[in-house]
């Protein structure tokens, strides 16, 4: 049998006035997300830990198995690999934001204007330039985002960032511990240089208005060295595993884990993706891997928006999706979701997101309806993230006996 993993990013949520007391899942109607529920099982997950609150990143690491507190080394790794930018053993990877600042260094728009025209030719006035025996390369991402990777002896990710946040002066990077000095001074330089290779660029000097601000610097953040995440398959008793994702961060998650990146044309790892043609590349997948990861981002930026109408409508969109699943066959189906992020709060919660399993020949529990509260007293009971996906391979069959 096979496994196929539904992560609806950020869809768990709690009770919303817009909604009447219900959360956005309990609002939708989901009649294939209930149908799976009352054929299989439900429960509840904590997908680090009781009362952890998961990043996105830390997230995907526990529901494929892996201790994120063990692998976990930072989020500028996974984005640069979601990029397609290769991290090797050693170097220290970013993600950075273009962004305007004054001549005295004050930043007057952490992004720039959204900047979404000409990323890619500041990029390459960036990328390949050395600073003392350290490589740098850059690329550009969506919009006004982009990746840095740093090359060479002696590198370190324990610094402080450069990134104000808010408003207020660039930041100077010190070592937090004395290995990391080098970095610190590497990324001081690169944020000078990269002002002064920016500030004349061609591409900034029709962008002088309030509205379409110059992107005059590179800000980096989320240092990191690449993960120390053992081989997926090796891990996982010999699955082979794909994922379908748009969003960088989890393609960069997934694709260091081991598992292959499948692309779907029309598939953006926003709102606008094509859910459809996600699906379908999914249960296509299944005819060639183990196991299927199949990614929606959209929930989690409504929860962040604090939008419970357009959550509950978006979620509807993915049921209706998700009818195709109903007719795939010898497969092991769970959907969940990363984490909760209710619309109340506009952010990720340590709330326990519900989840449910399907397959032939499984029990079922007395759960008609997939959602929060019903999950509360499924027959999955409260389960542990990282024990997720080694649950699905017991249900499939596919763990050794432990002991004769
Ligand atoms: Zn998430
Ligand atoms: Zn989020």
């Amino acid at each position: 049998m096979k496994l196929m993993l539904v992560i609806c990013d950020g869809m768990a949520d709690r009770p919303s006035k817009e909604l009447n007391g219900m959360t956005p899942l309990e609002a939708a109607e989901v009649p294939n997300m209930d149908k799976l529920a009352k054929l299989g099982q439900s429960g509840l997950m904590d997908v680090i830990a009781p009362g952890i609150v998961p990043g996105s990143d830390t997230a995907h690491l526990a529901l494929l198995g892996f201790d994120p507190r063990k692998v976990y080394t930072g989020r500028g790794p996974f984005e640069a690999a979601g990029t397609g930018v290769e991290v090797r053993k050693g170097d220290v990877a970013f993600r950075c934001n273009f962004a305007t600042v004054d001549e005295n260094m004050n930043v007057l728009d952490r992004r720039a204007s959204r900047i979404s025209e000409g990323t890619d030719q500041l990029a390459q006035a960036i990328n390949g330039m050395k600073i003392e025996d350290i490589e740098i390369i850059f690329k550009e991402g969506v919009d006004h985002r982009a990746v840095l990777v740093l090359r060479g002896p002696g590198l370190h990710p324990d610094i402080t960032e450069v990134d104000p946040h808010e408003s207020g002066k660039v930041l100077e990077s010190k070592p937090n511990v004395p290995e990391a000095e080098k970095t610190a001074r590497i990324l001081n330089e690169f944020t000078k240089r990269s002002y002064d290779l920016l500030k004349l660029h061609p591409v900034n000097i029709d962008r002088q208005s309030p509205l379409r601000q110059p992107a005059n610097i590179v800000l980096a953040r989320g240092s990191g060295s690449p993960p120390n995440v053992p081989s997926f398959t090796e891990y996982h008793n010999g699955l082979n595993g794909a994922a379908v994702v748009g969003i960088s961060l989890v393609r960069g998650l997934c694709s260091l884990s081991g598992l292959d990146l499948i692309d779907v044309p029309g598939a953006t790892g926003s709102i606008d993706t094509d859910i459809n043609a996600k699906v379908e590349a999914a249960i296509e997948a299944l005819d060639t891997y183990d196991f299927v990861l199949l990614h929606f981002k959209a929930p989690d930026l409504f929860g962040h928006d604090g939008d419970a109408k357009g959550k509950t409508q978006y979620i509807q969109k993915i049921d209706l999706a998700l009818e195709k699943i109903l007719h795939v066959k010898n497969t092991i189906i769970c959907i969940t979701a990363d984490h909760s992020t209710p619309c109340s709060v506009m952010d990720h919660t340590a709330d326990p997101v519900p989840v449910l399993v399907y397959g032939p020949g499984l029990r079922h529990d007395s759960i008609e309806c997939f959602n929060e509260s019903d999950a509360m007293s499924g027959g999955l009971g409260h389960i542990k993230g990282h024990e997720l996906l080694q649950m699905m391979a017991g249900l499939a069959g596919r763990n050794p006996k432990f002991g004769a």
